[in-house]
C-alpha cells in the first residue's frame, strides 16, 4: 500500500454511509484479506440486477475495490463507449460474492461474478489516476482482455461522477461484442436468474465485511443417529438423553396421527424423533418468543386445546417468561424454546403444533414480522389460494420487500414479512390490511371481508387480524393435526408455479429429504431488517 494513500479502512466511508450504520458500529473491510503487495491486483465485474440491471466493474487498488457501475456493461468493441458511474469503494471481501442481497438493503437484488481476473494499471499510482479522472487498465480476465480506459467526463446534478468506459483498439478488440450475449458467471456457470432461484450466499451490507457473505445452505445439525437410536430402543416410556438434556418421555407407542387411505399411522415415538431432527432448524423461529402450545395429548384426531401456561412442575432448565401485561384469569408463565431440547419437552407434553409469538419477550408489543394469512373458505380451491399467493408475490416484487411464503400443512398459504422492530401491532395490522385489500381488489370474486365464517359464502379471507399480541400463526416446520402429520413448510416463491405443490404435501416423513435438497427457505428472513413502505 503506498504510504501517501489513506488506509483501506478510511476509503470505505461512502460504502459504510450507504449501510444503515445504526445497525453495527464494527468496521467494514479487513486489510488482512487483501492480496499481498507482490500479488497482481485483481479485478471483478459483477452483473447486478438491482432496481436496474448494471455491471459493477471493480479494481483492487490499495486494499479496496474501486468501483464503477456500467449500465450497458463493459465491451470488447473498441468502437463504442459506455457510460460509467463512479460509485463507492467496496470492501475487498466482496470480490468473489455471488448470490442475493436482501430486498430493502442497499443494492438489493441478485449478483453474479460475470468476469474476474488480474489487471495491470497503466499508471504508477492508480489511485491518483482515478482521482485525476483517467485510469488505464490492461485486463486479464476470462471474458475481458486487453486495454481499457475509464475517463471522467463530468458530474450529474446529484454530484455523481460520470465516466466513460472504452476498449482500446488492440489485438483483443472484437467489433460488435455484446456483454449480454455472454450472460453466465465465470465462477458457477450460472445466470442471474439461476442464482436468484437458488442462491448459495447472501450479502448483508449491514454486517462487518468479513462476516457479510452468509452461506444459505449450511443447515444446523439435528439429533444424532445415536440419539435417535436410543429413542428407538426405549420401551413405552423412559429417560431419553437428547441435546445434552435428560428427558422423561412417555407413551411412546401411542398412535398420535391416525392412519388414512394415504397414510400409515404415526406414533408418538416417531413424532418425537421428527421433533428432535427439526428442532435446530425451527429454533430460530421460536427462540426468544413465548410459545403457545396446541396440545393433542389424545392424538391428532381428538379435540386439541391451547395451553399457554407452563405448568409449575415443568423442569427448571426450561426457559420461561412472565407476561407483565397479564389480565386476571390469563396465562402468566410461558415456555420460551431457547434450546432444542425444550421443543422435544413440549412435544412429549402433547404440543403437536408450535405457535411462537410474533414479538420477542423483551419487547412483546413490537412485532418482528408482518403476517399475511390466506385463509381458504369452504368453496376456495387450491388454485384460488395460489392465485391469491401469486398476487401477493407480485406486490412484494413491486415493493422491493423480502417476504417468503409457506404452505400451512392444511389448505392455505401464509406469507411472512420480516421487519425491523419499531412498529406496533396496530401498525402492522393496518399495513397488512391495506396491502391485502389492494391485492384482493384484483379478484373480488374469490374473497370475503366478513368476520363470521358463515357470512363469507365459502370464500377465502385475507386475515390481517393475526397481527396482534398473543395471536400466532403456526411456526415453520410445525406438524399439523391430520393424518400423515403434514408440516407447515417454507417454500420458494417460484414453487407457487410448480404444478406438484400441495398445501399439505410435506409430512414429517418427507421433511428431511426436502430440507436436504432445498435448505431452509425462510433463512433469509432471519437476517432481514426492513421498514414497511407506505402503500400510497
Ligand atoms: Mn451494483
Amino acid at each position: 500500500m503506498a504510504p501517501t494513500q489513506p488506509p483501506a479502512d478510511e476509503k470505505l466511508t461512502g460504502y459504510r454511509r450507504k449501510r444503515d450504520f445504526s445497525r453495527t458500529s464494527e468496521p467494514a473491510g479487513d486489510p488482512a484479506a487483501t492480496a499481498g503487495p507482490t500479488a497482481a491486483p485483481r479485478f471483478v465485474v459483477q452483473r447486478h440486477r438491482a432496481r436496474r440491471l448494471h455491471y459493477d466493474v471493480r479494481f483492487e487498488i490499495d486494499g479496496v475495490l474501486v468501483s464503477w457501475a456500467v449500465p450497458k456493461g463493459p465491451t470488447l468493441d473498441a468502437g463504442v463507449r459506455h457510460a460509467a458511474f463512479h460509485v463507492e469503494d467496496h470492501p475487498i471481501e466482496y470480490i468473489d460474492f455471488e448470490g442475493v442481497i436482501p430486498a430493502g438493503e442497499y443494492g438489493g437484488g441478485d449478483v453474479i461474478v460475470w468476469d474476474a481476473g488480474t489487471w495491470e494499471p497503466g499508471e504508477d499510482d492508480p489511485a491518483a489516476a482515478v482521482a485525476a479522472g483517467e485510469l488505464h487498465a490492461e485486463l486479464h480476465g476470462s471474458k475481458l482482455r486487453g486495454r481499457f480506459v475509464l475517463v471522467r467526463t463530468g458530474q450529474d446534478s446529484a454530484g455523481k461522477e460520470q465516466w466513460l468506459m472504452l476498449h482500446k483498439h488492440d489485438d483483443f478488440a472484437v467489433p460488435g461484442w455484446d456483454p449480454e450475449e455472454h450472460p453466465r458467471s465465470v465462477l458457477s456457470g450460472r445466470t442471474n436468474d439461476e442464482v436468484l432461484a437458488d442462491p448459495d450466499r447472501m450479502w448483508r451490507s449491514d454486517l462487518p465485511a468479513g462476516e457479510a457473505s452468509i452461506a444459505l445452505k449450511q443447515l444446523p445439525r439435528g439429533a444424532t443417529a445415536d440419539e435417535l437410536a436410543a429413542l428407538a430402543r426405549l420401551p413405552g416410556s423412559g429417560q431419553w438423553r437428547i441435546f445434552g438434556r435428560e428427558l422423561k418421555v412417555t407413551n411412546l407407542d401411542k398412535v398420535l396421527f391416525e392412519g388414512s387411505a394415504d397414510h400409515q399411522p404415526i406414533s408418538k415415538r416417531e413424532f418425537l424423533a421428527y421433533t428432535a431432527q427439526i428442532a435446530t432448524m425451527t429454533l430460530p423461529y421460536l427462540a426468544g418468543r413465548a410459545l403457545n402450545m396446541h396440545r393433542f395429548p389424545q392424538g391428532a384426531a381428538s379435540n386439541g386445546f391451547w395451553q399457554k401456561e407452563l405448568p409449575d412442575w415443568a423442569p427448571d432448565w426450561l426457559n420461561r417468561w412472565q407476561n407483565p401485561d397479564v389480565e386476571p384469569g390469563e396465562s402468566r408463565t410461558y415456555l420460551v424454546v431457547d434450546e432444542p431440547a425444550a421443543l422435544v419437552w413440549a412435544a412429549n407434553f402433547g404440543a403437536l403444533e408450535w405457535h411462537a409469538w410474533t414479538s420477542l419477550t423483551d419487547r412483546p408489543h413490537r412485532p418482528g414480522y408482518a403476517l399475511i394469512d390466506i385463509d381458504p373458505g369452504a368453496s376456495t380451491s387450491w388454485q384460488d389460494v395460489l392465485v391469491l399467493a401469486r398476487l401477493h408475490r407480485t406486490a412484494f416484487e413491486h415493493l422491493n420487500l423480502l417476504a417468503r411464503p409457506k404452505v400451512t400443512g392444511r389448505r392455505g398459504i401464509q406469507i411472512w414479512v420480516p421487519i425491523s422492530r419499531g412498529p406496533s401491532f396496530a401498525d402492522t395490522r393496518q399495513w397488512v390490511e391495506q396491502l391485502s385489500r389492494t391485492v384482493g381488489a384484483v379478484v373480488p370474486e374469490l374473497l370475503s371481508w366478513k368476520w363470521g365464517v358463515r357470512d363469507r359464502g365459502g370464500r377465502a379471507r385475507l386475515d390481517y387480524t393475526q397481527n396482534a399480541i398473543n395471536k400466532t400463526l403456526v411456526a415453520p416446520y410445525s406438524p399439523r393435526p391430520a393424518p400423515g402429520a403434514p408440516v407447515s413448510m417454507p417454500i420458494g416463491w417460484a414453487e407457487l408455479d410448480d404444478p406438484g405443490l400441495r398445501p399439505d404435501g410435506f409430512g414429517i416423513r418427507t421433511v428431511s429429504r426436502r430440507v436436504a435438497e432445498r435448505g431452509d427457505e425462510f433463512r433469509p428472513l432471519l437476517t432481514a431488517r426492513q421498514a414497511l413502505p407506505p402503500l400510497g
